[in-house]
């Protein structure tokens, strides 16, 4: 089986530029922790998770079996992927297109989000992505969220953050970002979804979500998110208090 398409420039060895790992389960903040590091230090930023959504608004657009391991294969090698980073200083957000198809605009809608675990836990799927990941890396200082940088995709990151929060405040929390942008779903059904979310993306063979050995683990139960910044940004300045 030949290398990805996608994966062409890629190389495996840890990126010589500056890189934070932010990790975490669905919903943890690792999103807002990332932008606001990447926005403190200057640097890029990527949500590793919008490139396996790019890949599910793909594979459902092409009405593949998402549980096929060789379509999926075959999707992933067939087709070219583009990522454009945000810069948070800068507030340029990010892009991603496939095929020359721009679709940052279809990443958050429910089908994605029923058949993205599934996807993602698809060998040559995450071997496409990392390789990826791990070029983007090669090539600038970058803050990267996910579920795996930590452990796979960047092991030899300088800094790694781990996120924690309990199942209820992330579903309270993602709850909360729905009404703000008017999506109709129950506290329930978020929950549910949240569950099912962890259990696949956990229990999965290849890169399962588990925090880094190394990895700084912050705990964000009953801590704002201003809190959690503040921690995490001492972390970034070298220190380990919670002075800013
Ligand atoms: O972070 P987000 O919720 O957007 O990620 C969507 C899905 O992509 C996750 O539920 C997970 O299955 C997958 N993912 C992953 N590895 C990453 C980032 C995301 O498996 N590094």
């Amino acid at each position: 089986m030949g290398e990805p398409a996608i994966a062409a420039e890629a190389h495996n060895s840890a990126p010589a530029c500056h890189a934070i790992a932010v990790d975490g389960s669905a919903a943890s903040g690792k999103s807002t922790v990332g932008q606001r590091l990447a926005a403190d230090l200057g640097y890029p930023f990527l949500d590793t998770g919008i490139m396996y959504r790019a890949m599910t608004v793909v594979a459902l657009d092409r009405q593949l079996d998402i549980s096929d391991e060789g379509a999926l294969g075959e999707l992933v090698r067939s087709v070219e992927m583009r990522v454009e980073l945000a810069v948070p200083s800068t507030g340029k957000a990010s892009k991603i297109s496939v095929d020359g198809v721009d679709v940052t605009d279809r990443l958050r809608s429910q089908a994605v989000e029923d058949a993205v675990s599934l996807v993602s836990q698809i060998q040559a799927i995450r071997k496409a992505m990392v390789a990826l990941q791990r070029e983007i890396a090669g090539r600038q200082p970058v803050v990267m969220a996910g579920r795996d940088i930590g452990t796979v995709v960047l092991p030899d990151a300088n800094l790694k953050i781990y996120l924690e929060a309990s199942l209820e405040e992330r579903a309270r929390r993602r709850h909360q970002e729905f009404e703000a942008f008017g999506r109709d779903a129950s506290r329930d059904a978020v929950h549910a979804d949240l569950e099912r979310r962890d259990r696949i993306d956990s229990e999965r063979d290849v890169s399962p979500l588990r925090p880094a050995n190394d990895a700084h683990v912050i705990d964000t139960d009953g801590l704002t998110m201003e809190e959690v910044l503040r921690e995490a940004l001492s972390l970034v300045r070298g220190g380990t208090d919670d002075e800013e």
